[in-house]
């Protein structure tokens, strides 16, 4: 048995892999790449001249990408980063400050100075909401702009400076054009790279889920903040591209316009997507070319376009190139886990003895939602939590996952306090949960949502991902081969590929379950998940989740169909008004006789 599940999960494995691989996705971004570099052979100058600024947009427009499309944070004034290294660059060329520096010390300088930068313009996104740090960034580039224009001695002020001058073999057209190409190349890679990591995987679940991405130990703060450094660097490396092709650089060439152009083409790119920002930034780049007699419009233009693009194709460039998720679903599905696979799942060797809880209280707005609870969760065991609707069950497991901290009581695991509030840290203590609304990515794949769950077992690090690495390498074969097992064992697996957003209510609950397996937990906790499912589906969970408890993982079962509860529970804990109403066997609780009149109708 073991050995045919086994093989099982291993053609389940082969099969995503070719299905998702990563010459899928680098196939027409090689392409795009291989077409540019023919540009100086087939053109003019004036064209060389477009594409080079197309490609240094991109440098700047690619790692931006990261920000806006993958994490979702409103950066409009990136032209603050593009402004930074362009004067850095070429003050430190000039030598208006130091003695002159050649000019790829100085483009390195001013990606060290983006780092920093991109770090204090990102800061104010971990505390404000979307659209406040959207003005912020706003206010950096405003702030850029008035130093450049102030700070005459070294900037020229109002009158500007040259640009740097490019060595040989970069001086010509051409030369420079082909700098400014492999620039772009090597961020398409680099940002591809982390969007094919558990860091990439991060920015979208900040984004769409930020809930479950706490609760799969995915530290946003951090996680942005080397965003914003990578993104800062790129920015201000683009800056000092960008003044070499300017050859004179002023205040005024550092218009609102250009911020606008790198935000919108993140946007009609589509959100989560490499090629679809890479195309925009060439569109929006060419477009007023194309439309010459227009360029005084060309805000308008792109205004329109933003419009067009909102109203017919809301997921961008990405979402109407999407062909595989057009593919029509079966309909009626049924799901089928595999509670054989399990083991291969969760390790047996967990030396957790337990969750405590002890005299918790936890009030809202005065009114006490928990009201001194104790509750004990032991390993391998299921342990089932019921009560009346507003009882307190959800919140229990919220104060137990690190969401709410007690305002008396204590929270302990296997014998050691759980820092009360310390949602991040959870997963790695070994507590991953489901959620009552699945709290999923909808733009991204089974697959990757699944994958998100293990993000806190990857080893490699942020620079490791982005240069491909071996340990990167070996992280993603690991993560995608154990979310394809997961996959399998709740019966998914032929819906790996798909878009989540496209899986019935069911199915996102038992993807969730997966998701929570990824990291190795040595206890789950489960909000209400047989909502929504078949009388034969939740036969099928109760299976399920009596492999998960086999293994040695406690679970901690919230849930309204009392058949589940008294099928498969060891223990059962009924609240009423956030206080424990009663505790005992299923046997027990059966017959008890105020949980009856109470809760169970009799
Ligand atoms: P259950 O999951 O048992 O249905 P909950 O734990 O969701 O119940 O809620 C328990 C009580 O706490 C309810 O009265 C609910 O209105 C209240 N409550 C839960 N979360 C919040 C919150 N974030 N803000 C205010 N009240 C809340
Ligand atoms: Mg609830």
């Amino acid at each position: 048995m073991a050995i045919s599940s086994e093989s099982a999960a291993g053609t389940m494995q082969e099969k995503s892999l070719a299905g998702t691989g990563s010459w899928m996705f680098s196939g027409p971004l090689i392409m795009i790449f291989c077409l540019a570099a023919l540009v100086p052979f087939v053109t003019n100058d004036y064209w060389v001249l477009i594409a080079t600024r197309a490609a240094i947009y991109w440098v700047l427009v690619g790692a931006l990408n990261l920000v806006i499309g993958f994490a979702g944070q409103l950066a409009i004034g990136y032209v603050a980063l593009l402004t930074l290294g362009a004067y850095t660059t070429s003050v430190l060329v000039a030598g208006n400050v130091s003695p002159p520096v050649p000019v790829f010390g100085a483009l390195a300088i001013a990606g060290v100075a983006g780092a920093i930068f991109g770090v204090i313009v990102g800061l104010p996104a971990l505390r404000l909401r979307t659209f406040y740090f959207a003005i912020s960034t706003l206010g950096f580039a405003t702030i850029i702009t008035q130093i450049a224009l102030a700070w005459q001695s070294v900037t020229g002020g109002g009158i500007g400076l040259p640009g740097p001058e490019m060595p040989a073999p970069f001086h010509t057209h051409a030369g420079f054009y082909f700098l400014c190409l492999t620039a772009a190349g090597l961020i398409t890679w680099m940002t591809a790279n982390i969007a094919h990591s558990r860091f990439g995987r991060g920015l979208i679940a900040v984004r769409d889920a930020d809930v479950a991405a706490e609760a799969t130990g995915i530290r946003k703060a951090r996680l942005l903040m080397t965003i914003f450094v990578f993104t800062g660097a790129s920015a201000a490396i683009a800056g000092g591209l960008f003044a070499a092709l300017q050859t004179y650089i002023t205040p005024d060439a550092f218009t609102f316009d250009l911020s606008v152009l790198f935000f919108i083409s993140v946007l009609i790119g589509g959100r989560g997507s490499i090629l679809g920002p890479l195309l925009g930034t060439v569109i929006l780049t060419l477009l007023p070319e194309f439309a010459a007699p227009l360029a005084a419009w060309s805000t308008f233009l792109y205004a329109v376009l933003l419009l067009v693009i909102v109203l017919v194709a809301p997921g961008g460039i990405a979402a109407l190139l999407d062909f595989g998720n057009r593919r029509v679903l079966r309909a009626n599905r049924t799901i089928v886990p595999k509670a054989a696979l399990v083991g291969h799942l969760l390790a047996t060797d967990k030396a957790k003895s337990g969750i405590a809880l002890r005299g918790v209280v936890l009030s809202f707005l005065g009114v006490r939602a928990i009201d001194g609870v104790d509750l004990d969760v032991e390993a391998g065991k299921i342990h089932g939590l019921i009560g009346p609707n507003g009882s307190g069950k959800t919140t229990i497991l919220n104060v137990i996952s690190g969401f709410y901290g007690p305002e008396a009581g204590s929270i302990a695991l296997g014998g050691e306090a759980l820092k009360p509030g310390d949602s991040e840290s959870r997963a790695s203590q070994g507590i991953a949960r489901t959620f009552q609304t699945p709290r999923i990515v909808g733009e991204a794949s089974v697959l990757q949502n699944v994958m998100i769950g293990g993000t806190i077992r990857g080893q490699s690090t942020f620079v490791e991902s982005l240069f491909c690495l071996p340990r990167h390498r070996g992280d993603e074969r690991t993560l995608r081969s154990e979310a394809m097992t997961a996959l399998s064992a709740v019966g998914l697996e032929s819906l790996a590929d798909i878009r989540a957003d496209r899986l019935q209510h069911s199915e996102l609950r038992f993807m969730e379950i997966a998701r929570a397996c990824m990291a190795r937990p040595a206890f789950i906790l489960l909000d209400e998940p047989a909502a929504g499912l078949s009388a034969d589906e939740i036969l099928r969970l109760g299976q399920f989740l009596k492999a998960i408890s086999r293994q040695g993982t406690g679970v901690l079962l919230v849930e309204h169909h009392a058949d589940l509860i008294f099928d498969i529970c060891d223990y059962v804990t009924v609240l009423n008004l956030g206080r424990v109403l009663a505790q005992g066997t299923p046997a027990e609780i059966r017959v008890h006789k105020e949980v009856i009149s109470a809760y169970l109708g009799g």
